[in-house]
């Protein structure tokens, strides 16, 4: 029998049959007329879908990681100084990255499950001279959401330019990218956004392509190089051929189609289902009993990241498995083995919600013979 079991984790995630379809044609040119349609459409509607008039964007084969590092790669120089605000395990990765590329970087935290109040970013910014401030807009580890809009603010007073990892975030969560004034966003194909995991995307506004044209030396690599790559985004928005590395062709054809879906279902109303359905989620861990990783008042929407109770372990992961739902265990070193993780981003609707929560009733029932009732709770919400 095919595997109809749902796929509910952080990323990747379920796609619309009309993805699945667009992926699944004839692989084309790179400079085919239908494909360079595509492509520039493509790239047109990220923009409606960052809600920024003016940003760039770029797309190129890779993952999440990739966009993390090609950000990195085109903004530091030796010596340029960045400030991570650290919500988790992904805020450690882009410190890594930034690192590995130069920069001096200081992290500001907080304890598992927490984050930075903006008053500590603010001291933090106050006591030196920072090019960069980077932010995780969800951590997918820990389920924490950051305040992008008050952090934003804070850095560009101080002058910063404003990096925000998107990847569990971008299209699902809110995200005024052109309002905050954030300079540089950056997700991946397989979590919110809809598509298959393989591509890129890394939108920057004029200020971050400033940035990047003022370096003393040429990006390092030559795959990550904005200016490689600017002309390429240039030609097929207009409609052109320009080549300088192959286009992930079926995987771009798939983006283009999930992001008219997103588009036809309006921003605003998607990022109104996401919250609502999250809090539907939120009803039911409440109900059941369960505790989140994050301070509940940044639980993000996108995922849950739920602890396990007392006298249940990740065999619970397993066991919601055999129900027919795919949950993710613990990610956070620190504390992988103590919770799990539920995706809900993208195109999912109320009674997956019902079948997620039905399921973990049972799987707590079969593996450790507790009885959790969120399914009345979960209706409620809904
Ligand atoms: C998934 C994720 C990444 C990494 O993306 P990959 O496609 O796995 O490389 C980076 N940051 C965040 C916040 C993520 O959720």
């Amino acid at each position: 029998m095919a595997d109809r079991r749902l796929l509910m984790i952080p990323g990747p995630i379920e796609l619309e049959p009309d993805v699945l379809t667009a992926l699944s044609e004839k692989t084309r040119s790179h400079v085919d007329p239908t494909f360079i349609e595509v492509f520039g459409r493509a790239l047109g509607r990220l923009r409606e879908v960052f809600l920024a008039p003016d940003a760039q964007p770029f797309v190129v084969a890779g993952s999440g990681t990739l966009a993390m590092d090609m950000a990195a790669a085109n903004l530091v120089e030796p010596g340029t100084r960045a400030l991570v605000v650290d919500t988790g395990w992904f805020s450690a990765r882009m410190a890594e990255i930034l690192a590995r590329w130069g920069a001096e970087v200081v992290r500001v935290g907080a304890p598992i499950g927490g984050a930075p109040s903006l008053d500590e970013v603010a001291a933090t910014l106050a006591r030196g001279k920072f090019d960069l401030v980077t932010i995780t807009h969800v951590d997918t580890s820990t389920g924490v959401r950051a305040d992008v809009e008050g952090l934003a603010r804070l850095a560009k007073a101080h002058g910063a330019l404003v990096v925000v990892d998107g990847v569990c975030a971008a299209a699902a969560e809110v995200l005024r990218m052109q309002a905050w004034d954030v300079d540089v966003a950056l997700t991946a194909s397989q979590k919110a956004i809809g598509a298959p995991p393989g591509l890129a995307i890394v939108m920057a506004r004029p200020a971050a392509l400033a940035r990047h044209r003022a370096r003393k030396a040429k990006v390092p690599s030559l795959y990550l190089d904005f200016a490689e790559w600017l002309p390429i985004m240039e030609a097929y928005e207009a409609r052109r051929p320009h080549y300088f590395a192959t286009p992930a062709v079926n995987l771009v054809a798939a983006l283009d189609t999930s992001l008219g879906l997103l588009i036809a279902e309006g921003m605003e109303a998607r990022f109104a289902r996401h919250a609502r359905l999250a809090g539907a989620f939120r009803a039911a861990w409440s109900a059941m009993e369960l505790s989140l990783l994050p301070r509940p008042e940044l639980a993000a929407n996108t995922l849950s990241a739920v602890r396990y109770p007392s006298g249940a372990d990740a065999k619970l992961v397993a066991a919601i498995g055999k129900e027919g739902i795919v949950v993710a265990g613990g990610l956070h070193p620190e504390a992988k083995a103590e919770y799990f993780r539920v995706g809900h981003m993208g195109a999912i609707s109320p009674s997956d919600v019902v079948a997620v929560v039905s399921a973990i009733e049972r799987a707590f029932r079969a593996a450790f013979g507790q009885e959790r009732r969120g399914l009345a709770a979960a209706q409620a919400a809904l």
